[in-house]
């Protein structure tokens, strides 16, 4: 069972989350995964910052801010003076580490990988320190465990990959073992360490993937997500008001949708449950009683649920800038695409939507890609533009696969939008089309319109019980 930032971002979300933790242990006993609470793990990179640019005072100020931010969540969760005493202890004892790295980080003046990843771990190793006390206090027998001795990874900082068989073995020796004995578990999201013992991170918004990784290492019958949100939705509920809950997907759409931005679930928590079959459920830990999302394969949850539609979920991913290449030398040469895009590798930028003719590429790249550079070397081989603040929005459905006359009702859909550039995925199950930063809502909320409206009775689409 994993809980994102907002579902453990409060006492009562606290509260709440101990609650649905409990009322699962009638069940079977889980292993709980927690991110930092919500927005600890922003804070903790602007302490981080602040230090490395030598501004001591400002990131002490906001460590003290972090300190209190916990301080208030003991204060309410645990009523035993003696427990709540250790449990202010150890708050404390991280808050002194977090100083400690301040201060050092800002005697050498530089932030390195290495330093920002510690930085960071704090947000976990103070939310499950604050809930495994609470969980005891309220009767429990909650076991904390510190992930990093458990997940180690290689030593790609900020982005570390565990090397798996290791994991394995550890996870199951130290884990399983707590759970025959019908002792809850409560642990880190999103750090590890390499093995060496140096602290690293999965990635914003890892824990997802911790948890999945978890939940395929113990084989458990089922990973759950909860989240502030009433399972996948037919859009960011964000962008569209009136975005439905989805029943039930498969996990390529599940994958697709993820790596295409949907924040709702990190884009490698699908993996380690595909391999094994797993269903992941995304609930919402604001109204545990809905039913959330099912993200199977498996052909009787998936034909219960039956979907003659086209579309399942439409992505966007905002602060994106298309690159417009062009060069006359391109024609009926080869290996020019292989010199354009070593640029994009060696500047270690990651290209994400594509789009060529014979004499020009259009891509798209992160807003917080090194532009200048890219352009520069560019330069050197055609003609380059750049426009800036796009967004791309992908269709996605398993069905796209299979049906026609998809592509002309989005184009009849943005009759009133000025499209940038189009692309279809390989995997066939999604439509990728990038528009102005300024007209998002409106493309995306005609598409959901198109797509969406009359859908209400098919069973896999649900009105969410709550709006965000
Ligand atoms: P957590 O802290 O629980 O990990 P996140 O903020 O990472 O939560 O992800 C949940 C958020 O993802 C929702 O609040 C929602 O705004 C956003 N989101 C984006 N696309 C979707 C989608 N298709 N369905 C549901 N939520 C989405
Ligand atoms: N706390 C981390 C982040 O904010 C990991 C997570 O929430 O999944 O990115
Ligand atoms: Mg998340």
């Amino acid at each position: 069972m994993k809980f994102g930032g907002t579902s453990i971002g409060s006492a009562s979300a606290m509260q709440r989350a101990m609650e649905i933790v409990a009322k699962e242990k009638n069940n079977s006993i889980p292993v709980v995964v927690l991110s930092a609470c919500s927005g600890i793990t922003n804070k903790l990179i602007r302490i981080s910052a602040e230090a490395g640019d030598s501004n001591l005072e400002k990131a002490m100020e906001l460590s003290r801010e972090v300190k209190e931010f916990h301080h208030g969540l003991v204060d309410v969760l645990i009523n035993d003076d003696e427990r709540r005493a250790s449990a202010l202890d150890k708050v404390d004892a991280y808050v002194g580490e977090l100083e400690i790295l301040i201060k050092g980080v800002d005697i050498v003046g530089e932030l390195t990988a290495r330093s920002f990843d510690t930085f960071c771990s704090f947000g976990e190793l103070l939310s499950t320190t604050i809930f495994s006390e609470a969980m005891q206090e309220a009767g429990h027998d909650a076991v904390w465990l510190d992930m990093r001795e458990l997940m180690i990874t290689d030593d790609n900082f900020s982005m570390a990959r565990p090397l798996e068989d290791i994991c394995e073995k550890n996870v199951k020796q130290a884990i399983r073992p707590l759970l025959e004995d019908g002792r809850i578990v409560v642990t880190q999201g999103f750090i590890g360490s390499t093995k060496d013992g140096k602290t690293t991170t999965l990635g914003r918004g890892g824990s997802d993937f911790t948890a999945a990784l978890l939940g395929a290492w113990l084989s458990s019958d089922e990973i759950q997500i909860w989240t502030d949100v009433d399972g996948v939705m037919t859009c960011d509920p964000r962008v569209v008001p009136d975005a439905r809950s989805i029943r039930v997907m498969t996990f390529t759409e599940a994958a697709e949708l993820s790596y295409l931005g949907a924040k709702v679930l990190h884009p490698d928590t699908i993996a380690p449950a595909v391999k094994q079959s797993i269903p992941v459920y995304v609930l919402n830990s604001l109204h545990p009683e809905s039913k959330g999302t099912v993200i199977t394969n498996d052909p009787a949850m998936l034909e219960g649920m039956s979907y003659g539609g086209l579309v399942k979920s439409i992505a966007v991913k905002k602060g994106q800038c298309i690159i417009n290449f062009r060069s006359n030398r391109m024609l009926g040469r080869h290996g020019f695409m292989a010199e354009i895009f070593g640029v994009f590798a060696r500047a270690g930028v990651s290209v994400e939507m594509i789009s060529t003719s014979e004499v020009s590429v259009s891509l798209t790249v992160s807003e917080s890609a090194p532009l200048e550079e890219l352009v520069a070397e560019l330069r050197k081989m055609g003609d380059v533009e750049i426009e800036p603040d796009v967004a791309t929005i992908s269709v996605v459905g398993d069905n796209l696969r299979t049906s026609k006359g998809v592509a002309g009702r989005i184009f009849s859909a943005m009759k009133e939008v000025n499209i940038r550039m189009i692309s279809q995925g390989a995997s066939e199950i999604n439509v990728g089309l990038v528009v102005e930063g300024d007209d998002v809502e409106k493309a995306v909320q005609s598409l959901h319109r198109e797509f969406f409206s009359g859908n209400e009775s098919s069973g896999i689409f649900e009105a969410p019980a709550m709006k965000k």
